[in-house]
């Protein structure tokens, strides 16, 4: 045992050595893919849930290092959040949606809102209300073309400037929705205080209302999602919020959305992800 911990702790340190130059690797190439563009984002559509109708897409980002794999944002995104990257890359992100709005725009097609992820640490970037609306102007995108996605952690810390700064932007004619609504710290309180346009539920909250395995009977049932969730509509309603479902897969969730008064969806039930030229055959032309 005695000659066996020494070497343990060696490898442990290679371990970590490792994976530190892993993460060193993937920080550089992240950089050197904002600095050289790599990265591009796809479009999700959400509709209204009876009619299939299109009212609007996000904007999702990709990254394909060269020769390598496709990394999911759930690995980029949080990386670029620890080292300060994202603040180049959510401008990035807008620049790249203003210029493709511009894009559908010069060849005929009349685009619905387009949903930027913002993270909640871009909130807190020297003026990030100017220079967010600047691009747009920098474009010539209206603001009503805009939408921004950002998660309640952003009111978590700095509530007040985030609200300050949200409500600028929401002034200005770009639409605030509340992104992944039933994780986390969702409290239904503080929604009327939130310069908000739309509750985006979640994909998780949404699983939840529909389970795959039969439900217990009910004095075992510990939470009544279902009960939950027309309770947020219902809220939504009285506080004028429009209400969308994200991560819908199934015709049977697509049903209760209806059933409970939900009337927008996002999912792959309805699309997937894709790219800009997959899009445009189904955008209006003007
Ligand atoms: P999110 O904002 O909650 O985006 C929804 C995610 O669910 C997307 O994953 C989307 O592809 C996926 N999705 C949509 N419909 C379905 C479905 O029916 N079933 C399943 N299983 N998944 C579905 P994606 O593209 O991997 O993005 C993951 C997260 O990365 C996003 O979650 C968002 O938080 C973040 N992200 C993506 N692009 C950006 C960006 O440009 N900026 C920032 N800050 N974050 C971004
Ligand atoms: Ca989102
Ligand atoms: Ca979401
Ligand atoms: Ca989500």
């Amino acid at each position: 045992l005695h000659h066996e911990l020494p070497r343990r702790i060696h490898r442990f340190h290679e371990r970590l050595a490792q994976a530190g130059r892993e993460r060193m690797d993937r920080i550089l190439m992240l950089r050197s893919a904002v600095h050289n563009r790599e990265l591009y984002l796809e479009y999700q559509p959400k509709v209204m849930l009876e009619s299939r109708r299109l009212i609007g897409a996000e904007a999702l980002l990709r990254w394909k290092p060269d020769g390598a794999t496709l990394l999911p944002p759930s690995v980029f995104i949080p990386l670029a959040e620890e080292t300060g990257i994202i603040h180049q890359l959510g401008q990035l992100v807008l620049e790249m949606v203003c210029a493709q709005i511009a894009a559908w725009q010069n060849t005929g097609y009349e685009p619905p809102p387009i949903a930027v992820n913002v993270s909640p640490l871009q909130l807190g970037e020297f003026e990030f209300e100017a220079q967010f609306l600047a691009t747009l102007r920098d474009f010539g995108i209206h603001p009503a073309q805009i939408v921004v996605e950002i998660t309640e952690t952003a009111f978590l810390h700095e509530r007040t400037h985030s609200m300050q700064v949200l409500q600028q932007l929401q002034q200005a004619g770009v639409a605030i929705h509340l992104d992944d609504f039933g994780t986390g710290y969702s409290s239904f309180s503080y929604l009327s205080d939130l310069p908000l346009d739309c509750v985006k539920i979640d994909k998780s909250f949404l699983d939840r209302c529909t389970p795959q395995l039969p439900e217990p009977p009910a004095p075992h049932r510990p939470v009544n999602h279902r009960t939950i969730l027309e309770g947020i509509v219902t809220l939504a309603r009285g506080l004028h919020l429009d209400i969308i479902a994200e991560g819908v897969e199934t015709p049977e969730q697509a049903a209760m959305l209806l059933e409970l008064g939900c009337l927008q969806a996002q999912g792959y039930y309805f699309y997937r992800p894709m790219s800009p030229e997959q899009l445009a055959p189904h955008l209006s032309t003007s």
